[in-house]
């Protein structure tokens, strides 16, 4: 039998992988099982300097997506020996990666794009996981999609189900057995599950607080952190865009389309009347220094190099913003928050190119063996890495 840790991202795609060549699978997970449209409910963020976003769910943070599916993090790995060409392939194939058709571009994300070409930035459409014959295209993607458009790991796990696996939900596993150098099992408070293969995949903020007591050397944490920059223009109905249906790479950030609640707030305090639908703003996402901490508590702050390439991406985003129309007099910026946390069992430090650590058959395969920022979308990245570990074990 096989025992995952979490089923976000990494542990769902070990869960089925493993199920599907036939061994026994147990997935522990710390969250319930949830409707899809419920999953906002589940955040479970730490408000470090840096707000750092996650979810407590069955399916893991995969549940509050944008779709976004960008390959990253190849020429890294591959400096580790890891070539995933076709595993990216498959992943892609299987969650049904494509753009979205223009029906699906909503105004105000193709005014953005107008304004970026004008300007000769060279903007392009992003590859989503979402079902365009679902889409309801009410921006709240992020929340939980209402109509189960996006492709979320419980479609992994359920999978997994369908080959034999059992799912424990509301269990928190609390520490990892070991006994003469291998792995024996898992504790969750006084109940104990043994097995000679675990898969750690609880995410970059717990997988690291399970491998320290056990003597595993961790590495520091990066978050991808962002901003979101944007002012007022009445009636665009921007909050029902399909977030992020762009991007633009430009010096270590990805600017895209996306709407923030807390603009309209800011923009209240500051004795703008707006209502959800007069805003159009942007998103200023940066490959991070690792310069965070998992510990006792967790750490994340901003680096001087971090917020100068944070600040050139804004001034980007304020062009493209103020050529599609918005008043810069009204530009408000939404407090830092970081949804990619990783690199805290990187390969390299705390698992080998198989994803093992040194303890025999404890493996790790979630954002935590990530080994530097991606600045981009990982799922595609966690999904690829978990079957080639899978494969592997
Ligand atoms: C709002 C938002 C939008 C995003 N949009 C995108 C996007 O469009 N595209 C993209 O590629 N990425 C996106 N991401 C990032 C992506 O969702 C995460 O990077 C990815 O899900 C991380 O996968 P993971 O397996 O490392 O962790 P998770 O998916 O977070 O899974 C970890 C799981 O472990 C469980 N767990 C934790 N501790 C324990 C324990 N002790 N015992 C048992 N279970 C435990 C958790 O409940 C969780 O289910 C987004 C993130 C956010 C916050």
């Amino acid at each position: 039998m096989a025992i995952v840790v979490g089923s976000g991202a990494g542990g769902a795609t070990v869960a089925r992988e493993l199920a599907s060549a036939g061994h026994p699978v147990l997935i522990i997970e710390r969250g319930p099982e949830i409707p899809d449209q419920d999953a906002h409910r589940h955040y479970a963020n730490v408000n470090a300097e840096v707000k750092l976003m996650r979810t407590f769910c069955l399916g893991g943070t995969t549940m509050v997506s944008g779709g976004n599916a960008l390959r990253c993090l190849e020429q890294e790995l591959r400096a580790h020996g890891i070539d995933l060409s076709s595993e990216f392939a498959e992943t892609e194939r299987e969650l049904g990666v494509q753009e979205l058709p223009d029906d699906l571009i909503g105004e105000g994300t193709r005014r953005l794009m107008d304004a970026s070409l004008d300007l000769g930035l060279p903007v392009r459409k992003m590859p989503k996981f979402i079902d365009p014959d679902r889409c309801c295209t009410d921006g709240r993607c992020s929340l939980g999609c209402p109509v189960s458009a996006r492709w979320t790991a419980g479609e992994y796990i359920r999978e997994a189900q369908g080959n034999g696996a059992r799912v424990i939900t509301g269990q928190a596993v609390s520490s990892v057995c070991v006994r003469h150098g291998e792995v024996s099992g898992v504790r969750c408070g006084t109940s104990e599950y043994s097995d000679d293969l675990v898969v750690i995949a609880a995410g970059a903020l717990e997988t690291p607080r399970l491998l320290r007591p056990l003597g595993i050397p961790t590495s520091p944490l990066f978050c991808d952190t962002f901003a979101t920059i944007g002012g007022v223009y009445p009636d665009i109905a921007f909050d029902r865009d399909v977030p992020m249906g762009t991007y633009l790479a430009h010096d270590r950030c990805l600017v895209m389309p996306h709407y923030s609640r807390q603009l309209g707030a800011l923009l209240h305090e500051r004795g703008e009347t707006v209502g959800e639908g007069d805003v159009l703003s942007m998103m200023v996402k940066i490959a991070d220094q690792d310069s965070g901490s998992v510990g006792e508590t967790i750490e994340k702050g901003v680096t001087a190099a971090d917020a100068r390439i944070l600040a050139g991406g804004v001034a980007v985003a304020g062009a493209i913003l103020q050529r599609a129309g918005v008043d810069p007099k009204t530009f408000r910026t939404a407090p830092l928050r970081g949804p990619h946390p990783g690199g805290t069992a990187r390969i390299g430090v705390s698992v080998d190119n198989t994803l093992m650590t040194g303890i025999g058959g404890l493996y790790v395969a979630d954002a935590s063996v990530l080994p530097s920022a991606p600045g981009a979308p990982p799922i595609l990245t966690i999904i690829s890495l978990a079957k080639h570990a899978a494969r592997r074990m």
